[in-house]
């Protein structure tokens, strides 16, 4: 491998980490503004992706699992409905639109909404590098420097802005490692590929949707296993997608949110927690229960909600697993044989300051050591030079719910690149009035 350094690229306006829905949307809002914009007034980028291809959330691409957003929400419509990038477009182009307004929905598979995410990816894929893994970003001047790990060794971009979009990290509890027959939520499927159908047990851990989820899946899958679902609750509480309590993920809201204070902050968030966190669809709890209830008819139960119940040790034995769970009401503990646990026990926002390498020391933070993050996403950086850091995800503190949702995203790339347009500008006329000042004192 050579020196990282002999391989420098031209300097960008933007290079993006990560190229998942957010900074894909950015992606598009890019192209659309170089699109119209006279040459001069273009914005070069370079979006840098680990995956070797786009890919979203695929261990969990359960067939006929549904999205939670409306499919207006897309990559683009909020913030240009005339966009060539809409959820409408990619209907057209594939030939369905006909057939999806006949079928009268809002919220699509998640299999469909993979198939737009790919097909709006290849609409800019000029912009992307993939099994491109970013493993740091330093200062260089008033640029930065983008460290990549890809296929053909190292690789340093240079660019006058970085956004950063990596996503959620799974979270497993506390002691938990994920092993052979131990696995968290996001791999359920990759885990799950070249199993036998002959599994006679599995127990999913977690009450939220991907839970809920697991479970439905697991017990529709294989027909002889038994499912166990165990969580705190009593039993799973649905999603509130209420059309007031839906308000909370329109663009109007971050603004509500951003200025409101701490104490505000998290009244709102105790307040409307029920929107996505720990909830699951209304129509799966229904389900769910309506095969318990077959199965008591049957006498045959195969479905059991272990409610008020935590997991209190797992062992992975290599051929399955073997569990604790006891009844948080009376102490009692059970051991439970699987041939899996499922653990869909959430994801945990992404710190980007490891990323930042010798960047970190100079990121502010507030009292509480949370990141400062302006209204347009912009890092506050106390030095070293002016390149902006932005960041999509890692901003519920800051901007509230939608942080690490879909419903932003069309929007918050046109506030991202609208600042990034807003510093370019700005820097232009200080160089401007720098050499101004300059030659007069030749003069
Ligand atoms: C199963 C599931 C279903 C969901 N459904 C919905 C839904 O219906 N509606 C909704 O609003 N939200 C949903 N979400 C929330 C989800 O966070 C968003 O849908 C969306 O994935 C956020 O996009 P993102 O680009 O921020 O993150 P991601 O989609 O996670 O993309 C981040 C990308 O960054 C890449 N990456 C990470 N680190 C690096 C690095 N160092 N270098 C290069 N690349 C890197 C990753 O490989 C990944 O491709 C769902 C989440 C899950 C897990």
């Amino acid at each position: 491998m050579g020196n990282p350094r002999d391989n420098f690229s031209p300097v960008y306006d933007v290079v993006g980490i990560g190229f998942g829905p957010a900074n894909l949307a950015l992606a598009i809002a890019l192209e659309e503004h170089n699109d119209s914009a006279p040459r001069d007034q273009a914005v070069t980028a370079l979006f840098l992706e680990r995956q070797p291809s786009f890919g979203w959330h695929r261990g969990m691409l359960i067939d006929g699992a549904t999205m939670q957003v409306s499919f207006l929400k897309d990559l683009a419509t909020l913030r240009n409905p005339t966009s060539r990038f809409g959820f409408v477009p990619y209907l057209h182009a594939r030939g369905r639109l006909v057939d999806f307004i006949n079928h009268k929905i809002l919220y699509p598979t998640r299999e469909e909404f993979h198939d737009y995410l790919e097909w709006a990816a290849a609409g800019v894929d000029h912009l992307v590098s993939y099994s491109s893994e970013v493993t740091e970003v330093r200062a260089a001047g008033d640029l930065l420097e983008v460290v990549v790990q890809g296929p053909g060794g190292s690789t340093v971009h240079r660019a006058r802005n970085v956004v950063v979009a990596c996503g959620l990290r799974p979270r497993m509890p506390d002691g938990v490692k994920p092993g052979a027959n131990v696995w968290h939520s996001s791999e359920l499927l990759t885990r799950l590929a070249g199993r036998t159908a002959d599994a006679r047990r599995f127990v999913v851990v977690g009450a939220g949707q991907s839970a809920a989820e697991a479970a439905e899946y697991l017990h529709r899958t294989y027909p002889q296993a038994e499912v166990q679902a165990v969580f705190a609750r009593y039993g799973y509480s649905p999603a509130d997608d209420s059309p007031y309590a839906n308000r909370v993920f329109d663009p109007e809201a971050v603004d509500v949110y951003y200025d409101a204070d701490q104490d505000a902050k998290d009244r709102l968030m105790a307040y409307h927690r029920n929107t996505n966190y720990a909830v699951v669809d209304l129509d799966l709890i229904e389900e769910l229960y309506r095969r318990a209830y077959q199965e008591k008819v049957r006498g045959q139960a195969r479905l059991h909600i272990r409610g008020v119940s935590e997991v209190t040790d797992v062992r992975d034995e290599g051929t399955g697993v073997t569990l604790r769970i006891r009844s948080q009401a009376t102490g009692t503990e059970e051991t439970v044989t699987a041939d899996a646990a499922v653990f869909a026990t959430g994801y945990d926002e992404q710190d980007p300051v490891p990323l930042l390498g010798p960047l970190a020391p100079y990121v502010s933070r507030d009292t509480a050591g949370r990141l400062r993050i302006g209204r347009d996403y912009r890092l506050s950086l106390d030095g070293p030079g002016d390149a902006g850091i932005y960041v999509q995800g890692g901003t519920e503190h800051t901007h509230g719910i939608t942080s690490s949702l879909l419903s932003m995203v069309a929007v918050r790339s046109g506030e991202i690149l609208r600042s990034v347009l807003e510093h370019r500008d700005a820097a232009k006329d200080r160089d401007d009035t720098a050499l101004a000042l300059e030659g007069a004192a030749h003069d």
